[in-house]
């Protein structure tokens, strides 16, 4: 008898189904939170310049100093802290509950939020337990600290600002999370351009603090770059599970040449802001439709019939998410904040769907 993956491959990972990303071939693409803007010539033809001489027949520097002095100038990571590099934050989520998975220790989120986070705990056999969010994506912080005391989690993972929802949970709540828990806290900040908010700064003030950034929604999907900064005696345990080249020669590279000119980042995340107050206003013009407060570079709406707008969407190449037979986000999609031209496309489509053209 031969042996196939029944039996042999655990059934909790039979039982998930992969991650999906559709097809977005020549349409306006809003689902994945990317940054719509382009840089500058100048900076290109530099990137392209270091591209050409680097030296691709060498392994990366597994330690990539460069990088990360470059880092720690530009995010201003407290001196005291150390930081470890990602392929994406994906990749350090990873890393970090591979750490802490002892039989039956439990990672706790809230919920609905990052999908990964309850992933990554399934593949590392870990328990899973998500605290519902109020039915207005509120952060209910009596519950989670009543589930925090429930479950004595090894491991809380907080989006801040939160994915999907986008909404930045109260600096006071989170902070009183980070002290009750009895494990490792990570506060993921993929947005933390576009909400001016951050623990970095607070870090000292927390052992069991880790916060983890990335790259990819600030303009930079396509080269996975993700860190996590904290006490030094983290950041050296995590540092033995990641893959030794876990970030490439091209991607350390590109990075830096990047970050050198950070300012371009900021600039463009600033009119990712003012774009996202402008989308939100024209959405709540339209019959039905309610956007939630974002502090992110994507809005959540909740919208009368979202298979039917998402359909609507799609069939006028739009490309947005949706959640569909979720129990709280069933009812809403997700848009990105794209280019101030692709905002107005995705509002003239929706107002079409909706109005049932
Ligand atoms: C997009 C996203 C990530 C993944 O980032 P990568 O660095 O691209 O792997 C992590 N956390 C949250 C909350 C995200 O929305």
């Amino acid at each position: 008898m031969s042996a196939g993956p029944e039996g042999i491959v655990r059934d909790e990972i039979r039982a998930l189904s992969a991650y999906h990303v559709p097809a977005a071939d020549g349409m306006v693409k809003l689902d994945a939170m990317e940054n719509p803007y382009t840089l500058p010539e100048t900076l290109r033809r530099e990137i392209g310049d270091a591209v050409a001489n680097a030296a691709l027949n060498r392994y990366p520097d597994p330690s990539a100093p460069a990088l990360k002095a470059r880092l720690r100038r530009v995010m201003e990571i407290p001196e005291r802290c150390d930081i470890v590099l990602g392929n994406g934050s994906d990749e350090l989520i990873q890393v970090i509950t591979q750490c802490v998975a002892r039989p039956g220790a439990a990672v706790l989120t809230p919920t609905p939020t990052f999908v990964m986070y309850g992933m990554y705990a399934v593949f590392c056999g870990m328990r899973y337990a998500g605290v519902p969010l109020k039915t207005d994506f509120s952060l209910d912080a009596g519950r989670f600290l009543a589930a925090i005391a429930e479950h004595k989690p090894a491991l809380v993972f907080i989006a801040y600002p939160n994915n999907p929802t986008g909404n930045l949970f109260p600096e006071d709540a989170v902070a009183e999370i980070i002290a009750a828990a009895p494990g490792l806290v990570v506060l993921d900040e993929a947005y933390h351009l576009f909400a001016g908010k951050t623990f970095l700064p607070r870090l000292a003030e927390f052992p069991n603090l880790v916060v983890m950034r990335t790259l990819s929604k600030l303009g930079l999907a396509g080269i996975r770059l993700g860190y996590a900064v904290g006490r030094p005696e983290w950041i050296r345990e995590f540092d033995k599970v990641r893959g030794v080249y876990n970030v490439n020669v091209l991607t350390q590279l590109v990075a830096e040449k990047v970050l050198a000119r950070y300012e371009v980042i900021e600039e463009q995340a600033k009119n990712i802001r003012a774009g996202r107050e402008r989308l939100a206003g024209r959405l709540r013009t339209l019959p039905g439709v309610i956007p939630y407060p974002s502090d992110a570079n994507f809005i959540l709406a909740r919208v009368p019939d979202a298979a039917r707008a998402f359909e609507g969407l799609t069939r006028r190449r739009v490309l947005v998410k949706n959640f569909p037979g979720h129990p709280m986000l069933g009812p809403c999609l997700r848009m990105t904040v794209g280019t101030p031209e692709e905002n107005e496309k995705l509002v003239s489509a929706l107002a079409e769907t909706l109005a049932g053209h």
